[in-house]
């Protein structure tokens, strides 16, 4: 199975395709993923069986497209998002914001 990039049409292995995502939007339930080979970010929501893509309208997400990825499957936690096809899994952390300190005007 391969996975595309949606901007320079480059597949990729699973390995490579999930090892390139980043920055887990628990609240928006989206990845941030960076093309290895284009450098294109996108953002991604991993769906039970599927990679939904779309755009964000305001502040949330809106899925358009669908690509079946079978037997992918995906577990949210506080911190990160699991995908794991077979016994393989990957683990994409949430980006955590540092506090913004006030400053003195
Ligand atoms: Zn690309």
């Amino acid at each position: 199975m391969m996975l595309p990039c949606l901007a320079c049409e480059a597949r990729f292995v699973p390995d490579d395709y999930f090892g390139a995502c980043h920055d887990y939007n628990r609240g928006r339930d989206v990845v941030a993923w960076t093309c290895p080979r284009c450098g294109n970010r996108d953002e991604i929501r991993v769906l039970p069986g599927e990679l939904g893509f779309g755009y964000r309208s305001r502040g949330r997400y809106a899925v358009l497209d669908r690509i079946r990825v079978p037997g992918m499957s995906r577990r949210r936690h506080d911190l990160r998002l699991d995908i794991s096809i077979d016994t393989r899994v990957w683990r994409v952390p949430t980006r955590v914001m540092p506090a913004r300190t006030a400053t003195p005007a």
